[in-house]
């Protein structure tokens, strides 16, 4: 059997690997390629798939990266069964909607710009129709239920504890008499963190794909993010400053509201207007109160008793934009959250607007911010930045906190793949850049005393 990894191969975007057994044909995840524009010219199906002759795609999240390319199967003639878990198919039904609306709208402003030179229109990638097509095909199943897609081809999804409803792949392949179990890691997350659950321990597999994203990095601890993060809420509300928090609507925001509610419980914290200020978050915010299942136990456990929900009493959910613009009349100290989370688009951008030239304004950036984000000038101390073609000085004091983040650092990649060292798996790097792939495969080599591999974009491996 061989795997092509067309996707996420020395990059972070644009997950996709097609297995094939000889007798059947899977992707594993079927990611858009996000960044610069010569990245995403990549957002297509290649020739080398054949949509018609595909058994079964396998989704490990919701994440763009992970799904964005779905609709483009779909739309080549892909009509099989999408397996995911049941949280998953709700946040890629949410994602894709997204997506399709951005690039309609892009589109639609492109060809406005078109038409004035005579320019034939251009069509977007995929339509809000193409993913209500994509969406019929979402079948979602069960954690850890092994669920066969032909004779001795059979897969489970386990915890991959990264968003709510994120998976590994484990898939065994019993066919012309050899057998393979091979693992996906998808992406992976941090131990001891609220909300979701810990990375499932996979103890066996003969051939691993793991990201690498953080491959290269350790993160600030989790608690010690916390004590800052308080500190700064705590501070600025005795100062009576408005806090504004950028952040990417799936599991930031909700990790972010859960802290506040903890902190108002606790009475670290007096309870203050808190505005979510996101349609997307607030959706997201309501799949996640719908999958208590899929939650580690504190969490459920204060979502059922309905305690969350009392922390948050001061939680104001802003679905319109004019309820957004009320925000600019706020002058009491309040906490106010709005996407993207990088600062590049969306709510935040007004808020930024009109708040950096306040000095009694506190940002706190809570996620990565790509280079060329407004929020990434804001991080390297930039003392003005230009938002919607306007100079604005930056009086406001602007935090970076860094332990967040929803990957796990290098400790919890090589964790993760500890137990499943005892057969001398073969492991192939991918999801992640260039010197986060090569740090990881040095220590792994360091740690377990053999070499991990690094497939190419469209590289076929013989298993
Ligand atoms: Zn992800």
């Amino acid at each position: 059997m061989e795997v092509t990894a067309y996707g996420a191969a020395l990059d972070v975007t644009g997950s996709c690997y097609l297995i094939n057994t000889g007798s059947n044909r899977l992707l594993v995840d079927c990611g858009m390629f996000q960044g610069s524009k010569r990245i995403e010219r990549k957002n297509y199906i290649p020739r080398s798939i054949d949509p018609h002759n595909i058994d079964a795609v396998i989704l490990t999240h919701g994440h763009l990266d992970h799904c964005g390319r779905l609709p483009l199967l779909v739309k080549a003639g892909y009509t099989k069964p999408i397996f995911m878990t049941e949280a998953t198919a709700d946040i890629a039904e949410l994602i894709l909607k997204d997506s399709a609306h951005i690039q309609e709208e892009e589109t639609a402003r492109d060809n406005q710009h078109r038409a004035l030179f005579d320019m034939p229109p251009l069509q977007p990638l995929y339509t809000s129709e193409d993913v209500a097509k994509t969406c019929q095909l979402f079948y979602p199943i069960a954690y850890n239920h092994w669920k066969e897609v032909a004779p001795g081809l059979k897969f489970q999804l386990v915890e991959a504890g990264h968003i709510l409803g994120s998976a590994c792949v484990e898939m065994v392949v019993n066919q012309y008499g050899s057998k393979r179990h091979l693992v996906f890691s998808g992406d992976l997350g941090q131990w001891d963190v609220p909300i979701v659950r810990d990375p499932a321990t996979i103890t066996s597999a003969d051939t691993i794909f793991m990201e690498s994203t953080y491959g290269d990095r350790e993160h600030d601890s989790y608690d010690l993010t916390l004590k800052e993060f308080e500190d700064l809420i705590t501070d600025a509300i005795e100062k009576e400053m408005k806090i504004i928090i950028p952040t990417f609507a799936v599991a930031r925001a909700q990790q972010i509201l859960y802290q506040l509610a903890r902190m108002i419980r606790t009475k670290v914290i007096k309870s203050i207007p808190i505005y979510l200020d996101s349609p997307m978050a607030i959706a997201a915010t309501k799949i996640q109160s719908k999958h208590l299942k899929d939650m580690d136990d504190e969490a459920k456990g204060l979502e059922q008793s309905g305690q969350l929900a009392k922390d948050l009493s001061c939680l104001k959910l802003c679905q319109t934009s004019d309820e957004s613009k009320s925000l600019n009349f706020v002058t009491q100290p309040c906490v106010i959250l709005a996407g993207a989370g990088m600062c590049n688009a969306g709510r935040i951008m007004h808020h930024l607007l009109n708040n950096l030239e306040n000095p009694k304004a506190l940002v706190i950036i809570v996620g990565f911010q790509a280079r060329g984000s407004v929020g990434r000038l804001l991080v390297e101390g930039a003392p003005e930045v230009k938002i919607f073609g306007e100079t604005v000085h930056v009086h406001a004091t602007i935090k970076n906190l860094q332990g967040f983040s929803a990957h796990g650092d290098q400790n919890d990649l090589l964790r993760w793949l500890k137990p499943m060292i005892k057969n001398k798996p073969r492991i192939f790097l991918t999801h992640g850049e260039t010197n986060a792939i090569s740090e990881l495969a040095f220590k792994i080599e360091k740690e377990f005393e053999f070499k991990a591999e690094i497939p190419r974009y469209g590289e076929t491996i013989q298993i």
